[in-house]
């Protein structure tokens, strides 16, 4: 039997015409763009060119795009990069982040809280996993040096209100980043519009290939590098350019977005089916999330009395892959940080699991998981 993807939100498949794009700088335009020669010049200019596409896409400039080889790596450049250089400047020690973080930001977090004497704030959220931004507007002072909050959440995929949040901190005159992995694969990120400072972002979360992401970073906002070396990227991130990585995350990135309104539209009416679906017909099972502002091809879930882990793996074994909250925590079966700090009982935080969809989902994909859910959990729960 055909195994079904259900867990887009851990990566998607790299789209074949971003391929074709790729292809030429991975064979005969091999140059490094650090090289005056001929070769270096043409890879030079399809990095530049890809800069540019972005730019243009996310509503930034192009010296404000900085290529990275993660996610995860743009969340620890802004976070400790900012942090390390306020602190310079300012004495500032703080670090506030919300109980919602992907690891990428969390654990940044705590080792500068650990090894680096800086000092880590849980910032609260509601029951839907949104931040409170009146109590942002209580903890916020001049002593932080950097506020973390993840854009779109990727295990409950609830949506942060970002302009709100950075119209708070900059009203202290304090740096923000978000973590925009997920968002920018399914939303139309304004980077600028929203006054955001620093927005991590990876081509793997968009059908662009993996190991090549960006960090988006506002003029003025200081950085101390995290990887040292080259001149490469304003200094700011040393190492030869991943040029076939770099032109495919900015196809990448132009496909999404021309797709992005009737994607989603077909996409949230695929997810909304699943969502009815569970709530309707398994007893004490719960959405997690905020009901409307969430991702559109997000569907998670809390059932009462099973082990989300054994769900997942039950539910691999009869050929479909989703995943218990976050791809990082399969074969880790402890409650999920994230539903904790929205109140969810441990018990109940155990069951979690997660379903997200994406362009080679279809009607009949979901059917047939509607059909075969039901009896596992029903199984599970004896
Ligand atoms: C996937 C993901 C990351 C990590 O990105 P990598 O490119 O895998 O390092 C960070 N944050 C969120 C919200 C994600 O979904």
């Amino acid at each position: 039997m055909d195994q079904i993807y259900l867990d887009y939100a851990a990566t998607t498949p790299l789209d074949k015409d971003v391929f074709e794009k790729m292809k030429p700088y991975l064979f005969e335009d091999f140059g490094n763009p650090s090289s005056s020669h001929f070769f270096g010049q043409k890879a030079e200019t399809a990095v530049d060119c890809a800069r540019r596409t972005m730019a243009e896409l996310l509503d930034a400039s192009g010296e404000e795009i900085l290529f990275t080889g993660s996610g995860s790596e743009g969340d620890n450049l802004a976070i400790k990069g900012a942090a390390f250089e306020r602190r310079k400047i300012t004495k500032a020690n703080k670090i506030l982040i919300s109980s919602l973080e992907h690891s990428a930001v969390t654990e940044t977090a705590f080792q500068l809280q650990n090894e680096f004497g800086f000092e880590v704030t849980l910032l609260r959220v509601d029951k839907f996993g949104i931040i409170d931004l009146e109590f942002l507007r209580e903890v916020i002072d001049e002593n932080v040096a950097i506020v973390s909050t993840v854009y779109a959440n990727n295990e409950i995929g609830s949506i942060n209100p970002i302009h709100e949040i950075a119209v708070i901190c900059h009203e202290k005159g304090i740096p923000f980043h978000t973590d925009g992995v997920q968002a920018c694969a399914h939303l139309d990120v304004r980077f600028h519009m929203e006054e955001i400072d620093l927005l991590a972002l990876a081509a793997h979360k968009f059908y662009g290939p993996k190991g090549v992401g960006a960090l988006i970073h506002r003029k003025g906002i200081e950085m101390l590098p995290q990887i040292t070396g080259g001149k490469q990227e304003n200094k700011l991130r040393a190492g030869t350019h991943n040029v076939p990585g770099i032109v495919g995350m900015a196809a990448a990135l132009e496909k999404k977005t021309h797709n992005l309104v009737q994607n989603n539209e077909m996409i949230i009416k695929k997810r909304d089916r699943i969502i009815h679906s569970i709530c309707s017909t398994i007893q004490d099972s719960y959405l997690t999330g905020h009901p409307l502002k969430r991702l559109p091809n997000h569907a998670s879930f809390v059932f009462e009395g099973i082990v989300g882990n054994d769900l997942v793996v039950a539910l691999d074994m009869a050929g479909f892959a989703c995943s218990f909250g976050s791809a990082c925590k399969v074969g880790d079966p402890k409650p999920s940080k994230i539903l904790l700090g929205m109140g969810l009982s441990p018990d109940l935080a155990l069951g979690s699991l997660r379903i997200t969809l994406g362009n080679q989902t279809t009607d009949e994909h979901i059917d047939r998981f509607l059909d075969v859910l039901p009896g596992l959990v029903k199984k599970l729960r004896k």
